[in-house]
């Protein structure tokens, strides 16, 4: 499973935000052989085209699509070094796909800062550094490595392993002269494949969460918005998401005690929206997830694949029988479905196709999968 991570410094709020997420966890039924860790969140992606295809078929049993969250308690400065529990950190980061870049522009007398004033420019430096500092460390050992390979094999080295040389020694300039993820680099395939490999943290993509207080969060406005964009244009031009912990917690306890209704009447006499639908939704894309669906009486499911997975992969996530055995996907678009109101009318209309082993499955898709032995 793909997920992403919390990243922040001590007291920006993410633990806040953490908890919020898992109040709307997905009931733990629906995934009956997994177990779900104590820092994981499993939250719902929200989508109008699995509720109306719920409304339609009345499921039995309904499952969304879900992400995958991460608490990464605080990183702190100098934990490239080692320093206090810095390095579990960092580890713990490896083990994640993306990241939720978290900082703070709420001051708060009572919630002290780990550096002082409140500054998310200077946070984002610090965990961009710390980040980077490591991968470099990483780095120090693997190209002597690679170098000492390529001297080894003399006049008949082998193309692949100039490549590791050459790619790591590219990656080393970008995160120490150009001081730039890797992320953000242009890399060729073969390049990409060397990467790969060594799991880096700044290769990770992110999302930038700017955390507000409810009061900025309304009206939309904060001095520190300007300078936190200008920073992330710099690094690597990744989405920025500006929202309120403190207001999202109000509003799930609100939803868990009073009902949606209230939560809803709360946002709406504020004149705003949550923003805990756009943060799962840009969680979910930047990972490179994508769904179909399958969807009958029984149950409408949305079943998670990476985007540019081939049909036989699709039917793998299903079960591995249906990726041995794969036939092919019969394959209707939601959007055609919807307006036609029923499988045989999709039929009638000449919309309802069989794709075969090369089908790049499409967000969206409903697929019912056909499969031998
Ligand atoms: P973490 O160390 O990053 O996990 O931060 P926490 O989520 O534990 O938050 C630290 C403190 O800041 C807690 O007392 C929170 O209640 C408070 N806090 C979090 N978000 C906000 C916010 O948006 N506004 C205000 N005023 N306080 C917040």
């Amino acid at each position: 499973n793909l997920k992403m991570g919390i990243v922040g410094l001590p007291n920006v709020g993410k633990s806040t935000f953490f908890n919020t997420l898992t109040k709307k966890n997905v009931p733990a039924e629906n995934f009956p052989f997994c177990t779900i860790e104590p820092n994981e969140a499993r939250v719902g992606v929200p989508d109008e085209r699995f509720d109306w295809l719920c409304q339609h078929w009345k499921p039995a049993s309904q499952v969304s699509a879900y992400l995958d969250v991460w608490d990464i308690a605080g990183l702190v400065k100098n934990a490239s070094q080692g320093e206090g529990l810095g390095n579990a950190f960092l580890s713990n980061i490896q083990a994640v796909d993306g990241i939720f870049h978290m900082c703070r522009v709420f001051s708060d007398r009572d919630v002290t800062h780990v550096e002082g004033e409140v500054d998310p420019v200077r946070d984002l430096e610090i965990i961009f550094n710390e980040l980077r500092l490591k991968d470099l460390e990483r780095l120090d050992k693997l190209l002597p490595d690679a170098e000492q390979k390529v001297v080894r094999a003399g006049n008949k080295c082998p193309k692949d392993l100039k490549e590791a040389r050459d790619t790591l020694a590219k990656a080393k300039k970008c995160l120490e002269e150009d001081k730039l993820p890797l992320r953000v680099a242009g890399w060729s395939n073969a390049e990409v494949e060397v990467l790969n490999q060594h799991l880096f943290l700044t290769a990770k993509p992110a999302v930038f969460l700017v955390n507000m207080s409810e009061k900025d969060y309304v009206r939309k406005k904060n001095k520190w918005l300007g300078k936190i964009k200008e920073w992330v244009d710099k690094h690597s031009g990744e989405l920025i998401i500006p929202f309120s912990a403190a207001l999202e917690e109000k509003l799930v306890e609100l939803e868990v005690n009073d009902g949606k209704e209230a939560a809803d009447k709360y946002v709406t006499q504020l004149g705003v929206n949550s923003a805990l639908d756009k943060i799962v939704k840009s969680g979910y894309k930047t990972l490179r997830l994508i769904y179909f669906f399958t969807a009958g009486h029984d149950e409408v499911k949305c079943w998670t694949i990476r985007d540019g997975s081939l049909a036989p992969q699709a039917a793998g996530t299903i079960h591995t029988d249906f990726e041995k055995g794969f036939v092919c996907a019969e394959v209707m678009k939601f959007g055609e479905y919807k307006q036609l109101g029923s499988e045989s009318a999709v039929k009638a209309a000449g919309k309802y196709k069989q794709q075969g082993k090369l089908y790049r499955v499409e967000d969206g898709d409903i697929i019912f999968f056909k499969f031998g032995r």
